[in-house]
């Protein structure tokens, strides 16, 4: 069944990708695992499912170290700085930094552990009050701040789209965050190059990928309906 949905995603993935003239090389396929058992995570590996994206740092670290050590981590939920000493080795790309605090904590903990850590910028582009994620214009300044810091490198941009009944309302959401990757990147700030966006999840990543996402974050059209029984 999993393998079915993957393969209904990646047909859907590949034709979003062919109506916008774009290679299926260019968009990085994220299975957002959180909540799923470790089982249902194999199953999808073996399919050859590399890349993963989880919310929780506990929940990440604790399936990190029982599945296959070939796994892409993604830490694409909050994250909070005194959690950031069990991650900065374990992701490989952390999706969600919107503060200088938190990305001088990663810088820091990344030059004791003497690793190099990844990330993207995350920004409320609908500036929505529930949302975590820094509003289009405090991208820059706190990119500018950023860049400077070592064992920190800037890859690109995270967005969280609304929740929409039709996926065609996010559109402007997603080309907006395309061009504040190509503002960003005219500055020609040292040590950035915003060349990754994270945009698009289940129920609007074919739209994203027409607006020139990058990665997509696909929860329930791989795992199906999410459970969080009554804890949330
Ligand atoms: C849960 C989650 C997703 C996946 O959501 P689906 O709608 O299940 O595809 C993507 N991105 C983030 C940040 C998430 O927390």
């Amino acid at each position: 069944m999993l393998r079915q949905n993957l393969e209904e995603v990646e047909h859907k993935v590949q034709a979003a990708c062919d109506r916008a003239g774009r290679k299926r090389s260019e968009v990085t396929l994220i299975a957002v695992s959180k909540t799923k058992p470790v089982e249902m995570l194999q199953e999808i590996y073996d399919c050859g499912q590399l890349e993963f994206g989880e919310n929780k740092v506990q929940e990440l670290v604790d399936k990190y170290q029982v599945l296959p050590s070939d796994i892409h981590w993604h830490l694409i939920g909050h994250l909070q700085r005194n959690k950031v000493k069990y991650i900065v080795d374990k992701a490989c790309l952390i999706h969600s930094v919107d503060s200088v605090r938190l990305a001088k904590t990663i810088s820091d903990e990344a030059v004791k552990k003497q690793c190099q850590v990844s990330i993207l910028i995350e920004v409320n582009v609908a500036e929505e009050e529930s949302k975590f994620g820094v509003s289009v214009e405090e991208a820059l300044p706190l990119i500018e701040e950023i860049s400077g810091y070592p064992n920190i490198h800037i890859e690109g941009l995270m967005t969280i789209a609304p929740f929409v009944e039709c996926p065609e309302d996010n559109r402007a959401v997603f080309r907006k965050l395309r061009q504040l990757s190509v503002d960003i990147n005219a500055k020609n700030i040292n040590n950035v190059n915003v060349h990754i966006l994270s945009m698009g999840m289940t129920n609007d990543y074919e739209v994203a990928i027409e607006e020139g996402a990058t990665m997509v974050r696909v929860g329930t059209g791989i795992f199906g309906a999410r459970n969080y029984g009554t804890a949330q």
